[in-house]
């Protein structure tokens, strides 16, 4: 789960993680309010969507910076009306864009040097890792591929902790002394602390600023959770924001179905993660390219057949659905029993391509065979996929 700029910094703030004063606004009347609660003198205002590179991001009426330097709060305000409602694209948002719906007015910051400082879980060692350079603001991925040498790592040894000589290590790679390296200190400590009280993913601060007087801060703030620890924290569900997820993954999610909307055009349902993965790999390996990744589980009921059937449906780019299940818990039957349902509830004009293996399958091609709908059946999956690859071509 994501969160945006502004309850992110709010988490910060929460943690000793100094930023800019600021305050978020949803609507034109709510500018005022937002406005009173800052200061007099130079304002940022920076459009709320889940993604980055805003401040590079144009709109979809041609208006170009997502991020805005205002000199003045009444200039703020004016910008901040020419922001919400609009749709801003960015590397990030794909060519469709995302509609701002909230604004964050922050202080502006004056920048001595910007720096780039993240937390993140690394997969290869388990274990968390720190990433700093001195190059920030700008794409990380960037920085990586042409100059290596300037990303510093450091991993964690989770039992523990972030260890004193760690925080010097990265303070002496981003070159900070004094005031500067003291402030940083306290900064990456309270942050690594964030990170990992909160079963975040991902900490991302681009750019951590020093400014003239010494002071630390971030300046923008991106903070992933992990799904699966969500249970533990109510309070970070409560910032969920449905307006940036697709519709279809929200449903999926209430049916507790794993559902990961994609840009082909065959759609497949399937039972487990592993089998699901390779049947979009099939998919690929015969020529075609799938809708999406579904994964009813190991134990789904009838209703939640019914329900991922529609989510596909709601797809219009589907031309075809590819069934694939191999009953070990799951009961083949209860498949055919759902698609059944499904079907005479939404109706289906599209090619339908079903392969069932073990629990119950004799019983669940017998209800298929037995409603009267225009299945294809396969009997392997390389069949399967050659079936509805065709079928849609
Ligand atoms: P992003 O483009 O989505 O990553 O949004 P950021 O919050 O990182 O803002 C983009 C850029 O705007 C930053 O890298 C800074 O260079 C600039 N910026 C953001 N906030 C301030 C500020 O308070 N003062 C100044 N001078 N520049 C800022
Ligand atoms: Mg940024």
């Amino acid at each position: 789960m994501n969160i945006h700029e502004y309850q992110a910094k709010a988490l910060f703030e929460k943690f000793g993680v100094p930023v800019p004063k600021g305050a978020p606004a949803k609507t034109p009347e709510e500018f005022i309010n937002a406005l009173t609660e800052l200061p007099d003198g130079p304002t940022m205002v920076k459009s709320q969507i889940h993604a980055g590179g805003r401040g590079k991001g144009t709109f979809a009426d041609g208006f170009k910076g997502g991020v805005k330097f205002c000199k003045t709060k009444h200039e703020a305000k004016e910008m901040a009306g020419k922001m919400l409602g609009n749709t801003l694209i960015t590397l990030q948002t794909g060519p469709a864009g995302r509609k701002v719906q909230t604004v964050y007015f922050t202080v502006a910051s004056d920048i001595k040097k910007e720096y780039y400082l993240a937390i993140l879980l690394d997969r290869t060692t388990s274990r968390p890792v720190i990433v700093a350079s001195t190059e920030g603001g700008v794409e990380i991925e960037k920085v990586a591929h042409d100059s290596p040498e300037k990303i510093t790592k450091v991993f964690i040894d989770p039992a523990y902790g972030l260890a004193d000589y760690q925080v010097r290590e990265l303070i002496f790679k981003l070159g900070l002394t004094g005031n500067e390296a003291k402030n940083a200190g306290k900064l990456i400590r309270n942050l690594y602390q964030c990170f990992w009280e909160t079963d975040a993913s991902m900490v991302e601060v681009n750019p951590l600023i020093t400014t003239p007087t010494g002071e630390v801060l971030a300046l923008d703030a991106k903070v992933a959770f992990d799904d699966n620890a969500l249970f533990r924290h109510p309070e970070i569900v409560a910032l969920r924001d449905l307006n940036e997820e697709d519709p279809k993954e929200i449903e999926a999610s209430k049916h507790s179905l794993s559902y990961i909307a994609l840009d082909g055009n065959i759609a497949c349902l399937v039972n487990g993660a592993g089998l699901a993965m390779s049947t979009m790999d099939i998919i690929k390996h015969f020529g075609g390219t799938p809708a999406n990744f579904l994964d009813v589980g190991g134990g789904a009921t009838k209703e939640q057949v019914v329900a991922a059937f529609k989510i596909i449906l709601g797809d219009k780019n589907v031309q075809g659905i590819l069934v694939n299940i191999f009953g070990g818990i799951m009961d083949c039957n209860v498949i055919a029993q759902g698609i059944v349902e499904a079907v005479k509830e939404v109706g289906l004009k599209l090619p339908l391509v079903v392969r069932l293996e073990g629990n119950n399958v004799v019983a669940g091609k017998a209800t298929l065979a037995a409603s009267g709908l225009q299945v294809v059946s396969a009997d392997s999956m390389a069949d399967a996929a050659q079936k509805i690859v065709k079928l849609v071509a």
